[in-house]
């Protein structure tokens, strides 16, 4: 048992995604930070967001109306005071943003607007073309280096919070240099992003091991509605590429799909056809490529000026291009992917869990917002509106005083693995996951999936001294918890879909599934 060197702050900012620099900038207004990224700066699920932020910014669109949109695609589960936040909220918090530094894209001198599926009206605002994430990530990145009350440290791995009493008083970090260290916090945010890497194929960076859902459930937080996956319809799908993801703006810049044949088919699917809610799509494209023996199908914006396609997707027109794929002329190979937790630690209106003062901000969380299907690009804003409002809960919190017990730490030595034992233990799960707990799921490959997830979990052995061996841990709790919720739901709703319940059942499923370490499933 070693104890440990203590660092001491009055705010822990676990990640520097969009939740974390823009939680960190605002609680820094009264209180000192240290914010936390495992990887450097540029590492996150929001450095890669292209379509954009939706927030109501016409004259034309009405919060009312993005209230309706999001309740729509979050298929009768959504948190109704949850959804008023965001959409009453995120227009200030757009204004904010600019001031922050972010450059949004304009025409004729007002902030040009996009439409992406599920949403009634053009109300997106995006940068660069199609860099959003990345834009928004340079402009609170700069503010956050440049302020004096937020100390960064990049390449510093959190390896498990630390509680005393029932309450979150910091937690356990890995250096660059391998010391673990106690980082004292009167508040801890986790700010950690999503889990994508729990699939095969998945639009997340490396990054996204659901560390942060694993470790707040550790600690005694609820994890709710993690049943619920959106799988991107249109990541591109070619020999030698990475999942890369062709955004839904595209669609909502009138690029329709066809099968392998040629033919256009969402018509058959959906009213909305290519623009219909991103589960419906997906699920559309999977039967073509059932029914056509393929594993792709394609997207095809060739009957759009070539002007537009290289104005508006500056950034997916070079992708493509460097895998020998002309937007202008060619149709584009695509096919779904996981990209988008809708549940996560389970949070009050102010970002606070069930641990006491310890957040959760952004994907990490489960605000309610998202239901059982995120409306697109409302993730950016909801790590907006309520990382602002935890910063407003924190300035109201005492310090937890001076009595906390030196913490002590010791390394579970068994057996080490070689980290390429460690990666296809991984790539096993994703495959696993992809297979039973994916698109399409029933009964018999959810049974198979818990237990073998059990069995991996049982035969696992660790030092804790690696991040990668840790990220695994972390994804195989993630992947438990989301099979086993997505085995208890019979019914199919929003990202979660039983063949053998394809139907919605108000009567009985209109509920959450919320788990915890300590009473098991609520
Ligand atoms: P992230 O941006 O993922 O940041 C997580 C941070 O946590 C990272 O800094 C990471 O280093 C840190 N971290 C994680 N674990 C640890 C640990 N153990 N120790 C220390 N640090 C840790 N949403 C939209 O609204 N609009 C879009 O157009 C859009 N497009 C998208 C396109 C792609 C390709 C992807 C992948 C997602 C997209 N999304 C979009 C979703 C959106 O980008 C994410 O939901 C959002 O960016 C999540 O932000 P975050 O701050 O919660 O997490």
């Amino acid at each position: 048992l070693t104890e440990l060197e203590m660092y001491t702050t009055d705010v822990l900012v676990i990640g520097s995604g969009i939740a974390g620099l823009y939680t960190a900038l605002k609680i820094s207004e009264s209180r000192d930070v240290i914010l936390l990224s495992k990887t450097d700066l540029t590492q996150s699920n929001t450095r890669y967001a292209q379509g954009g932020i939706a927030a109501v910014t016409a004259e034309t669109d009405s919060p009312e109306l993005h209230r309706q949109d999001t309740l729509i695609a979050g298929a009768g589960i959504c948190s109704n005071e949850a959804v008023e936040v965001l959409v009453n909220e995120g227009p200030s918090c757009i204004t904010d943003l600019i001031h922050y530094g972010t450059k949004f894209d304009e025409e004729d001198g007002v902030l040009a607007l996009t439409k992406e599926g599920a949403h009634s009206q053009r109300r997106i605002l995006h940068a660069q073309g199609d860099a959003t994430g990345a834009e928004i990530v340079r402009a609170l990145s700069e503010r956050a280096l440049a302020n004096e009350r937020i100390t960064i440290l990049e390449n510093h791995f959190t390896l498990d919070l630390v509680t005393h009493q029932g309450e979150c008083i910091g937690a356990l970090v890995r250096k660059p240099d391998g010391q673990v260290v106690y980082v004292r916090a009167n508040a801890t945010v986790l700010a950690t992003g999503g889990a994508g890497q729990l699939y095969r194929y998945t639009t997340n960076p490396e990054i996204a091991t659901g560390d942060g859902m694993a470790m707040a459930y550790r600690a005694g937080a609820y994890i709710k509605d993690v049943e619920f996956i959106q799988f991107h319809p249109t990541s591109l799908c070619y020999p030698g590429a990475p999942r890369f993801l062709i955004s839904e703006a595209v669609r909502g810049e009138g690029a329709v799909l066809r099968n392998i044949n040629g033919e256009r088919f969402m018509e058959k699917y959906h009213p909305l056809k290519e623009l219909a809610p991103r589960d419906v799509v997906a699920r559309a494209m999977v039967s073509e490529m059932e029914s056509t023996g393929s594993t792709f199908v394609y997207l095809d914006i060739t009957h759009e000026s070539e002007e537009l396609i290289k104005r508006r997707f500056p950034n997916i027109y070079k992708v493509c291009l460097r895998y020998g794929l002309d937007m202008v002329t060619d149709w584009i190979p695509v096919a779904p992917a996981a990209h988008y937790i809708m549940g996560g630690i389970k949070t009050d209106l102010y970002g606070e869990t069930a641990t006491r003062r310890l957040f959760a901000c952004g994907e990490v969380s489960c605000t309610g917002v998202h239901g059982a299907n995120r409306l697109a690009s409302n993730s950016l804003a909801e790590a907006l509106v309520f990382g602002r409002r935890i910063s407003e809960r924190i300035n109201e919190l005492t310090d937890i005083g001076n009595d906390i017990p030196a913490v002590s730490f010791s390394l579970m030595r068994q057996q080490t693995m070689k980290s390429e034992t460690v990666m296809e233990r991984k790539l096993r799960m994703q495959k696993l996951m992809l297979t039973h707990v994916g698109l399409k799921r029933s009964e018999k490959g959810l049974t198979k999936a818990v237990r073998e997830l059990e069995r991996y979990a049982k035969a696992f052995r660790m030092k804790m001294e690696k991040p990668e061996e840790l990220e695994y841990l972390n994804l195989l709790t993630c992947a438990c918890l989301v099979a086993n919720a997505a085995l208890l739901r019979e019914e199919s709703r929003g990202g979660h879909y039983r063949d053998d319940f394809p139907k919605r059942d108000e009567l009985v499923w209109r509920k959450h599934i919320v788990q915890s370490i300590e009473d098991g499933v609520l």
